[in-house]
């Protein structure tokens, strides 16, 4: 027999290379103060640009004082319990009622976090005959959510991403075999390469195969579509997608997540989610905030324009240095460049931000091998300033560091 604890002071595990390295430089950076558009690492003021913020509301004094006045009356713990035991208020009901009219779905229901939300909404309804069917590139809550809901790993396909080829495929030989349901699971924005969803063709696949849709939006909610109600308000689908999915740590810069749905799976994942029914509810610190925070997305369009004029001065100013920016409809700013592995990756993110410029870096198996992607976040705080600063250090970047801006467009693309 063998201790459980044997490997842990060793590097082995998930992140384990990067645990070896252990610098809190390059992973798990240590923030020396609150989110905004500057933040201070390792004492130097630095643009950020990998942080969700996309309408800015992390610095909104509205929201702080919407959480003051509840934090007074109900101190940090307030409600006690479950929402099935004594957590549940009329702040609460009030709240999902807005969410579910700004999803423009007939009811929703609160998580605490996001992660909690996505495993809790597709466990409670996948049961053992039931498959899942979802896209390559998922986050991880999803990936999580999918091989936990199922009792048999073999109920998980999984479709090329963004692929409504391998999608039919993986559907028309379930059709066959598959006892009970299929859930479709995909995201709205694919939060790391900033691609968008082909929603409105996966609807039709689904309706045509009788499986049913969840979509998490991270990314999306708060910020796409005319109204920003998200990806699917983007493809005027919002009546297609069965589990409309949104967490509260992006463009509503807080904490949580809902799910929005008809009546009957709403009220079906409200009895049935364990990951809420057996956790203490939502803090009002922070369902009084979010009742604000939604006020502000709903009465969001001057910030959304800004986070998009932002992404475009942004994406122009660096393809005309001859970097490659991922074409996507998201705000999101993929910055490509060739010859880059772990190693030159850190050397180029330290280059940047010793210039004050905040960036994250993305590799294989996310994007190609032998590319590096900046994955950058315009948001509405960001200014043309901002954006010239950044081009600049950019270009600092190709000339001292010798880069080689010559691209496999189709490697990439
Ligand atoms: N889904 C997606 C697509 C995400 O990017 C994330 C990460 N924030 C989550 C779910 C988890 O959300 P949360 O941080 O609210 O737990």
């Amino acid at each position: 027999m063998n201790d459980i604890f044997s490997k842990c002071a060793t590097s082995e595990g998930y992140f384990g290379q990067f645990r070896a390295q252990g610098d809190r430089y390059y992973t798990m950076p240590v923030m020396e103060s609150v989110p905004g558009k500057i933040m201070k690492f390792q004492g130097r003021d630095c643009l950020m640009w990998s942080i969700n913020n996309y309408l800015g509301l992390a610095e909104n004094e509205e929201v702080k004082q919407a959480a003051l006045e509840a934090m007074k009356v109900w101190g940090t713990s307030g409600p006690m319990g479950s929402r099935m035991m004594s957590g549940n208020t009329v702040e609460h009901i009030k709240l999902e009622e807005s969410l579910a009219d700004f999803a423009q779905k007939e009811s929703s229901i609160l998580f605490n976090y996001g992660y909690l939300g996505v495993i809790g909404t597709v466990a409670s309804l996948v049961g053992p005959d039931d498959v899942i069917v979802m896209d390559k590139l998922v986050h991880a809550s999803i990936v999580d959510a999918a091989f936990g809901a199922v009792s048999d790993r073999r109920h998980v396909r999984v479709f090329r991403h963004n692929d409504m080829d391998s999608l039919e495929s993986r559907l028309k030989s379930l059709r066959e075999t598959v006892k009970g349901g299929i859930l479709i699971l995909t995201e709205g924005v694919y939060g790391m390469t900033g691609d968008v969803a082909r929603l409105r063709d996966i609807c039709e696949i689904k309706d045509r195969y009788g499986a049913r849709l969840f979509v998490d939006d991270a990314h999306g909610v708060g910020v796409m579509g005319p109204t920003g109600r998200g990806t699917a308000e983007h493809f005027g689908v919002q009546d297609k997608v069965d589990l409309y999915f949104g967490t509260f740590a992006k463009a509503f810069a807080s904490i949580g997540g809902f799910t929005a749905a008809n009546r009957d799976a709403v009220e079906w994942i409200r009895y049935n989610a364990r990951t809420q029914v057996f956790a203490k509810s939502l803090p009002m610190i922070y369902v009084k905030a979010l009742q604000k925070t939604l006020d502000l997305v709903r009465d969001g369009d001057a910030r959304r324009k800004q986070m998009f004029y932002i992404a475009d001065k942004l994406a122009s100013g660096l393809s005309e240095l001859g970097y490659y920016i991922g074409k996507v409809d998201s705000p999101l700013v993929p910055v490509f460049i060739p010859e880059g592995n772990q190693v030159t990756a850190m050397e180029w993110i330290s280059f940047l931000r010793d210039k004050g410029i905040f960036v994250t870096g993305v590799t294989y198996p996310v994007i190609p091998k032998n590319y590096i992607m900046f994955r950058m976040v315009p948001t509405a705080s960001h200014t043309d300033e901002d954006v010239e600063k950044t081009v600049a250090a950019f270009r600092s970047l190709r000339d001292e560091r010798g880069l080689t801006l010559h691209y496999d467009i189709d490697a990439i693309s």
